[in-house]
């Protein structure tokens, strides 16, 4: 059997996304983990020059444990097209440019979808991804990975949630991401067993680290 390292004490969180610092935070505090923020502790953000999301959120967990003498969280994320051999992938937020348009950049995936004449729900088959990485200072690190699979529906939908959201409609539902209040995206315990790629994942890392 494989012995997971526990999260105890403080924790650092790699992000700068208040959003995503907030979604940990409550994840954490039952458990009696305390997060702080790379912003708190002035960290800087390492290049993402992995080839997978697993390996990018690697690089920032590690680089934040390294420069915080903590244990360190850290998440990447993004969608993944099957007709499209997995792209936008670990760009989906270069995609929407500097600009953050993700109007824009879910054009750009019904355009190229179109070009390729996918047209029926089965050939629009795609995954949110999201990987998350805990690395302890000696270089321990516990990894866990998760999908949410569903369908891309024309013209998006929903003013809820952000990116792609709008775009994703998740099996066995009828409304996208975009249409969805958080609670039912994410459909954590006691309500859901995980249902976004991001809660499950969540899930998963409680299971083993915490
Ligand atoms: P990162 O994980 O911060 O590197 O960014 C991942 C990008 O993937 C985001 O900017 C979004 O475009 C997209 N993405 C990741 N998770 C979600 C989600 O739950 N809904 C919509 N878009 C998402």
């Amino acid at each position: 059997m494989t012995h997971h390292r526990r999260i105890t004490g403080r924790l650092v969180i790699a992000t700068h996304n208040p959003g995503k610092l907030a979604e940990m935070r409550e994840l954490l505090a039952p458990h009696g983990v305390t997060a702080v923020s790379a912003a708190e502790l002035d960290l800087g953000e390492p290049e993402e020059t992995g080839d997978s999301f697993r390996a990018n959120a690697r690089i920032k967990a590690v680089a934040a444990a390294k420069s915080a003498q903590l244990p360190a969280f850290a998440d990447d994320s993004g969608l993944a097209v099957d007709a499209l051999n997995g792209a936008p992938g670990i760009f989906s937020a270069r995609w929407a440019g500097p600009n953050k348009d993700f109007a824009a950049a879910m054009a750009r995936i019904e355009r190229l979808l179109q070009e390729r004449g996918a047209l029926r729900p089965a050939q629009r088959r795609a995954q949110f991804v999201s990987a998350l990485c805990v690395a302890w200072p000696d270089d321990h690190v516990e990894e866990v990975e998760a999908r949410a699979e569903g369908t891309l529906v024309w013209p998006p939908r929903g003013t809820e949630g952000f990116g792609y959201d709008p775009m994703f409609m998740p099996d066995r539902h009828t409304r996208t991401f975009g249409e969805m209040t958080s609670i039912e995206k994410h459909g954590l315990p006691p309500l859901g067993f995980g249902l976004s790629h991001r809660a499950r994942a969540f899930v998963k890392l409680a299971e083993i680290c915490l």
